[in-house]
């Protein structure tokens, strides 16, 4: 008998080539299947240390970004009025051309005429590198419209943050609180975690308004009030002091508890910590009774009471304010548990659940390890409590408070980088603050004296004139948002538009999407793009954007340079951006292109951005991109990414430096260096010690480690820090002392909001309109399937939600006299919108959410007319205001200048004009011509394999702009 011909392994593709996806923040490592020269699967790669193995459904649908029909396709020169989508498609010599005429004359006139600003970008290395060459201090990316108080709140106190700079340790956490997270940035790791932690029964408690993400599977969900959870965080302080379960020991030993802080009101130097002639910070021994050097060990320093030093100086210790300020009634549970929306006793439960698993666990690691004084220990004690948190508690107008209070809970329970607790990622933790001010002035050559994003340690750092006005466009670091470490992006188009502190002549922008999704108040965006003046220009003179797709944004642009997708392109995931490290190990990737895009499609004739970017830096000659002779210094990215020495010994990469490839960390450049990137799957990863990988700020064994890398400039202590030294110098200078002080508008805002101590207020939009008007609150999440997406369309993921609704909890909808499905219209004191409701009982009762970004406006992202997402999906981004209802100052945080996307505050009722059938508002349609309206098919054609080169398949493919005749 013949035995039937099985193949029970069929191979995906003919060929297969390993690379990092980019369908998210979360850089997993990829193989791609390739059959007959079209992409047939992607799979998780499992050597790689990001994701083992693990994809996502972003990640195994990256094939439908790849061919998806909005790709741009050539360089677009606008023709039209802009707006209209009228472009002629142009060469590319011919852009290059355009964009350096535009750019020469600024760079000798005034660099800062140039507003940089790139979204997702995962080239900031490069992008920032480039601003500082051309010598404008306008540059950031997206981290402000984003999660800029969960870095800075981090930086300022732990020296590192959550977000992927840190991670739980998930062999040992006992009890993980998320705050405010749905989905992450490090999303297939947390998922990974989360299943240990599952199988392990260890405890997870999510805290946010609305249950999805990660909360679904949470053991307890916490459905607490949007912006109260710096009051939830400081309730949980109170009851763990007033129980005396913290970890004192921690607290001196690693964060500065015990530092002296003096007591001179009204004194230039009142607040500020006690030094001593060698500019040391002083504790009191309670020994000796002498003020001594804080950094002492083996003394008992005393951390509560208020001393006279020898020469009349009033003291007190950190721990004392700490505790007279959270011991304050008005902190305990039954106080805060009504704004919170969580009852007092819940509070306490959580505050015991808390220490016990911190304190009662009795978890200790056999490590022998020596701390930074030379103490051995020999085994390393665990506080088995972790938290993350992300944009729920950080997109609100008090998110840097809160943020902060979050690491001093951490901190009283001995949680930070103990075994079980949260642990930091290399090259974090960094000295607090970082080092690295923002650059302010000009070199001879033309050069920014620093990169234009920094941390500020003190007034004498911000960007403002001599009248203390802003002087960058986005008004980051200036008196109204002193520490805006990832810039402004979301105040650019306003500022620009209205010429505040200056017109600028030129925009470029990089995939981001700031005609629409972007954008809070999106119709008024839309003015300042378009706006003209008398004489008939527009009053942001050019416009330049690159990106694959065509967005909303494309139409805004005087000049599009398309670029690849990222299955077509080198990137570098590099240790001077944001890198893939976790907890055990320092790593870093490349991308590199698994097809080549002449080869893709006939007439796509596209070109990585960051290639573009060196390309036109050479023809504008910019120092550190042209040789002496003027002829340029990089062929391209891939170039740059091998040869590029930001220092001696320190590029982009890390791994196989040196002539011989055999270097890790600093070494020469070498030329064969991403082939083995490549041959290793595309990154490279080193161990941290096994003796060196927890306690990390104080660990002799680390910190030796972390220098030879380059992460710390010694191996001295990294101090926590409870109480912030920088922002009491920002509240001294508003009370008029210093060379630097705010203008007087703004002294008080700065005396309230730069509290040495973390402190809780209403956020503003709460604050300034009426409950009774608006008694909700209401707040987006991106879908897990569109999480930190470059695109936010993709044919395939689109079927699991091609619109959105209002999720409203029953309760709320009876209250309002709402049923399921009704059309109802949402108003806040900045606009209305017509949507359609659904019942969610995932929801807080006083929440109403939506995910963001499935809302598309008509005919963009090659949708057809009549696309779900843009006739029945829409954004609440046309009810929040880009300020504050006052109108004086950014809707933002005051301290960070963090868009505040989640202090929205609304009124629902139903829709009034029921012969309406859809959303509302609609935009006028997009130009788009040429649309192919089919369903979109792929892979049909490699059903049979034997057959599939008869059979290839293609995506069709729609012009996504009117095109003319060109030149
Ligand atoms: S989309 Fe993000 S989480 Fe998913 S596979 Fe890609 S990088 Fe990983």
């Amino acid at each position: 008998m013949r035995e039937p011909k099985l193949n029970t392994s069929p191979s995906p593709g003919d060929e297969v080539k390993t690379t990092t996806c980019y369908m998210c923040a979360c850089r997993c490592g990829i193989k791609v299947w390739l059959a007959d020269g079209k992409i047939r699967y992607i799979q998780g790669n499992p050597a790689h240390p990001v994701n083992q193995g693990v994809l996502c459904a972003k990640g195994s649908a990256g094939i439908m970004q790849h061919y998806s029909p909005a790709r741009l396709e050539k360089p677009l020169l606008r023709v039209g009025e802009r707006g209209s989508g009228d472009f002629k498609e142009i060469e590319w010599e011919q852009a290059m051309q355009i964009a350096t005429s535009w750019l020469a004359p600024i760079r000798e006139r005034n660099p800062d005429e140039l507003a940089f600003f790139t979204g997702r970008d995962q080239s900031q290395a490069l992008t920032g590198w480039w601003a500082q060459q051309f010598g404008t201090i306008n540059y950031a990316a997206h981290g402000g419209f984003c999660s800029v108080n969960m870095a800075a709140g981090g930086l300022y106190t732990l020296g590192g943050s959550f977000w992927e700079f840190g991670e739980p340790d998930w062999e040992h956490t006992q009890y993980l609180m998320l705050w405010g997270v749905a989905e992450d940035h490090d999303s297939n790791p947390i998922k990974l975690g989360l299943g240990k932690l599952k199988a392990r029964g260890a405890k997870i408690v999510a805290v946010n308004p609305v249950r999805s993400g990660y909360g679904a599977i949470a053991d307890e969900w916490i459905g607490i009030r949007p912006g109260t959870d710096g009051l939830f965080a400081f309730a949980l302080i109170h009851e763990l002091l007033r129980g005396d379960r913290i970890d004192l020991d921690f607290l001196v030993r690693y964060a500065n508890a015990h530092w002296l802080v003096l007591r001179n009101p009204g004194g230039a130097d009142d607040g500020l910590f006690a030094r001593d002639g060698e500019g040391r910070v002083l504790c009191l021994d309670r020994n000796t009774d002498t003020a001594v050097d804080a950094d002492t060990i083996d003394i008992s320093p005393a951390v509560v009471g208020e001393y006279t030093l020898p020469d009349g100086r009033r003291v007190v210790p950190v721990f004392q304010l700490l505790a007279e300020r959270y011991l304050d009634p008005q902190y305990s549970p039954d106080a805060v548990g009504e704004r919170c929306g969580i009852p007092g006793d819940t509070i306490r439960r959580i505050a015991r659940e808390l220490a016990q698993a911190a304190f009662d666990s009795n978890l200790v690691l056999p490590i022998a390890w020596t701390d930074s004084w030379g103490r051995e220990h020999q085994e390393m004690v665990g506080r088995p409590v972790a938290m993350h948190a992300m944009r729920g508690i950080s997109a609100h107008s008090n998110g840097f408070h809160t943020c902060r209070a979050l690491h001093v809970l951490q901190m009283l329970l001995g949680a930070i980088d103990a075994p079980g607790s949260f642990r930091y990622q290399p090259p974090y933790p960094k000295p607090i603050p970082l080092p690295n001010r923002p650059g302010k002035a000009r070199k001879p050559d033309g050069t920014l004296d620093a990169g234009p994003l920094g941390y500020v340690h003190g007034p004498e750092d911000l960007l403002v004139d001599a009248d203390g006005n802003p002087r960058r466009i986005d008004h980051a670091f200036s008196w109204a948002y002193p520490l805006a470490a990832h810039g402004m992006m979301h105040t650019v188009l306003r500022n620009a538009w209205a010429g505040d502190p200056t017109r600028i002549d030129t925009l470029l922008m990089f995939m981001a999407n700031m005609s629409w999704n972007s954008a809070m108040n999106t119709r008024e965006t839309l003015h300042w793009l378009t706006d003209k003046d008398a004489d008939g220009e527009y009053r942001i003179p050019r416009i330049i954007y690159s990106d694959a797709y065509a967005s909303e944004m494309v139409a805004y642009a005087d000049l599009v340079l398309p670029d690849t997708t990222y299955l077509e392109r080198f990137d570098a995931i590099s240790l001077l951006d944001r890198p893939i490290s976790d907890a055990d190990g320092v790593a870093d990737a490349i991308r590199h292109p698994v097809l080549d895009p002449a080869t893709q499609a006939p007439g796509r004739d596209v070109r990585g951005f960051q290639s573009v970017l060196l390309d036109l830096g050479a023809r504008l000659g910019l120092p550190g991109m042209v040789h002496a002779d003027g002829s340029p210094r990089y062929r391209d990215y891939a170039d740059y990414i091998v040869r590029h020495e930001r220092a001696p010994g320190v590029g982009l990469l890390a791994g196989w430096r040196g002539a011989d490839g055999d270097e890790h960390g600093k070494g020469a450049p070498n030329p064969g260096q991403l082939d083995a990137y490549i041959a290793n799957n595309g990154f490279w990863r080193e161990e941290i010690p096994e003796h060196a990988r927890y306690f990390k700020m104080a660990n002799r064994g680390y910190l030796e480690w972390a220098q030879r890398f380059g992460f710390v400039a010694s191996t001295a202590p990294i101090v926590l820090q409870l109480y912030s030294e920088p922002l009491q110098k920002f509240r001294l200078a508003a009370r008029g002392h210093g060379p630097v002080q705010p203008p007087e508008r703004h002294r008080a805002r700065v005396e309230r909001y730069f509290d040495p101590l973390p402190l809780w207020y209403e956020p503003f939009e709460h604050d300034q309109t009426s409950r009774d008007t608006y008694p909700l609150n209401a707040v987006t999440q991106r879908p897990m399937f569109m999480y930190h997406a470059w695109g936010s369309q993709n044919a395939w993921l689109r079927q699991i939600a091609t619109r959105n609704f209002l999720y409203l909890h029953p309760d709320t909808g009876v209250k309002h006299g709402i049923a399921d499905d009704d059309w109802i219209e949402v108003g806040s004191h900045h606009g209305t919108i017509r949507v359609q409701a659904k019942y969610a009982a995932n929801t807080q009762p006083d929440t109403v959410w939506s995910w963001n970004a499935i809302g598309k406006r008509k005919r963009a992202w090659g949708l057809a007319k009549d696309a779900p997402e843009s006739n029945q999906g829409f954004m609440l981004n046309h009810l929040i205001s880009d300020v504050t209802p006052k109108g004086d100052y950014a809707n933002a945080d005051p301290v960070t200048g963090q868009a505040a996307w989640f202090d929205l505050r609304v009124s629902i009722r139903p829709a009034q004009d029921i012969a309406l059938d859809g959303s509302e508002p609609q935009l006028p349609e997009l130009a788009c011509a040429e649309a192919d309206e089919r369903p979109l098919r792929y892979g049909a054609g490699f059903r049979n394999t034997e057959h599939r080169s008869q059979a290839a398949p293609e995506a069709p493919r729609m012009k996504a702009f009117r095109k003319k005749e060109g030149p």
